[in-house]
């Protein structure tokens, strides 16, 4: 059986790593090249965009696939809606791995926005501090507001740097730990953080350091996604692909 996993998540590379080396499956890890130095995976990885979703059918067709597993970040809308497309095409089982977002806790002081540009508006005119957790393609919109100092932390540099006068970068790769977390907004004396609901541990830490320092969240509500098979965490993932495994070996026989 041959799985495709459309990757850049650790939920991705968790999944590769409990199907490596099983007998019967062969499985490619695909992702979108975002990134300079790719965190290692245990299977073999393709990179670069498939050429939407009529591209990304063709691979599933030209490298028989069989199942699909769209385990991208909850924020990566186009692929995933592609996924869904070309799973349809080119009759692929798919199976979305989303992990779910976080809900807010007493002492959360979360203000959910639509998107980026609603986030700038959010701030006000006021001058703040600002800790941007967003990925360097998502900041550009900011430069509307020039008043603010920001803080960017991203896993490569953003180059070029935002066009505002007062912008600090730091590159980092989580997983961050709440007390780093919460030293870092203090050190930049942070007044308000805009983040997206990713979900999972590896980023909940600057979302528990706000709480304990009662700073507003800036929170970017999660893109809608395409209504497809879905599972929340990777062992359930493993389950289906057992199940389909089953399926597909039994038609075998
Ligand atoms: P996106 O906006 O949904 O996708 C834009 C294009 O990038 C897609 O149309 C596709 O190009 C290509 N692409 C995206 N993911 C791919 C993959 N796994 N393999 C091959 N091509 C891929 O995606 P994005 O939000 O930029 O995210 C890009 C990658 O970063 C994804 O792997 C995602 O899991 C990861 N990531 C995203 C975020 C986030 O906040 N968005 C955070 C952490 C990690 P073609 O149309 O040419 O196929």
């Amino acid at each position: 059986m041959r799985i495709l996993i459309l990757g850049g998540t650790t939920e991705a590379r968790q999944l590769a790593q409990r199907l490596a080396g099983r007998t019967g499956l062969a499985v490619v890890l695909s992702l979108a090249g975002r990134t300079a130095a790719p965190a290692q995976q245990p299977v073999p990885v393709r990179i670069g965009g498939f050429g939407g979703a009529e591209g990304l059918a063709d691979y599933l067709s030209d490298q028989k696939i069989d199942a699909l597993i769209d385990a991208t970040h909850p924020y990566a809308a186009i692929i995933s809606a592609n996924a869904a497309n070309a799973a349809r095409r080119a009759g692929v089982r798919l199976l979305a791995l989303r992990r779910p977002g976080w809900v807010p806790v007493a002492g959360d002081r979360w203000i959910e926005v639509a998107d980026v540009t609603v986030a700038v508006h959010a701030l006000g005119d006021t001058p703040r501090r600002v800790f941007l957790a967003l990925g360097r393609k998502e900041i550009e919109p900011f430069v509307v507001a020039p008043q603010h100092y920001y803080l960017v932390r991203s896993v490569d540099p953003v180059v070029p740097p935002l066009a505002v006068p007062h912008a600090v970068y730091i590159t980092g790769r989580g997983p961050f730990a709440e007390t780093d977390e919460r030293t870092m907004l203090e050190q930049h004396r942070i007044d308000v953080i805009v983040a997206k609901n990713s979900g999972g541990a590896a980023t909940y830490g600057k979302i528990a350091a706000a709480r304990a320092l009662g700073l507003p969240v800036i929170m970017l509500r999660r893109p809608a996604m395409p209504d497809v098979e879905a599972v929340e965490t990777v062992d359930d993932a493993v389950a289906w692909l057992d199940h389909a495994l089953a399926l597909v070996t039994a038609r075998g026989v």
